[in-house]
């Protein structure tokens, strides 16, 4: 009932240049059907991205938790919407680290996008510190706590499962701990949303590539995957696109 959706972040990379990408990324796109499929390349690219998508979605990063102001180098939401991308992503473990955000501002952010009527990735994930503890859960769900938006607002709201030392490091987690933490969330959703939350797509993130895809994909409650490193070119985010629809 919840259709898979890939979402591709690719960080501080991309160029006009590999824009080249996106055709044979869409083309993939139109083939699965029942898979959403989606790119987020820096802001500056989004303008040029949208015209070359063919029913890609194209996202956002990153957005300011205010409307607009005096915020130097920021992107408030209604730029990002008026921009022509229909999503973004808040709450990037990256962003949690090197900017300092809080769950109070990644919820703030959630809320400002939601509003105007974004897709809303909100990420959460443990350290490795936290895993080996046996805290991954208890922090996540913590995570969750904090971050999840109170308004629903206008636009659909997704969570995003990355452990931290999953991220760009080309070391997963098992299907087993991915089922668990999926189960975690799945009930913290319905307890806070009631049979929203049953709705709410739940993406797996960390060294998504094409050769462990189908395995991620096949668990139970991962709606999808946040694609880093592998989203980047197509041949290796086509793959993954095709293990979702198999799924
Ligand atoms: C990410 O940055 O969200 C991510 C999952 O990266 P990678 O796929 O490269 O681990």
């Amino acid at each position: 009932m919840r259709r898979k959706l890939i979402a591709g972040n690719w960080k501080m990379n991309g160029s006009r240049t590999q824009l080249a990408e996106l055709g044979p990324i869409a083309a993939a796109a139109r083939d699965a059907a029942g898979v959403d499929v989606a790119i987020c390349p820096p802001f500056i690219l989004i303008p040029l991205a949208v015209p070359r998508a063919g029913g890609i979605v194209i996202g956002a990063q990153d957005c300011h938790h205010r409307e607009s102001g005096a915020f130097t180098g920021n992107v408030s939401a209604a730029m990002i919407q008026e921009a022509g991308a229909r999503m973004v992503i808040v709450g990037h473990s990256e962003r949690r680290a090197e900017q300092h955000e809080s769950d109070e501002m990644v919820r703030a952010k959630a809320e400002i996008a939601l509003k105007h009527a974004l897709t809303t990735i909100v990420c959460v994930g443990e350290s490795e510190a936290d895993r080996k503890a046996g805290r991954a859960v208890e922090f996540v769900c913590g995570q969750l706590r904090g971050s999840l938006p109170q308004e629903a607002g206008d636009g659909e709201l997704v969570i995003a499962y990355e452990p931290i030392w999953a991220i760009g490091t080309g070391n997963t987690a098992t299907p087993a701990d991915v089922a668990e933490m999926h189960a975690a969330i799945r009930s913290h959703l319905t307890d806070d949303f009631g049979e929203r939350g049953g709705r709410i797509r739940i993406l797996y993130g960390g060294s998504v590539k094409p050769d462990n895809a189908a395995e991620l994909m096949a668990v139970d409650n991962v709606d999808g995957a946040l694609v880093g490193g592998a989203s980047l070119t197509a041949a290796d985010f086509v793959p993954i696109i095709q293990a979702a629809r198999g799924a």
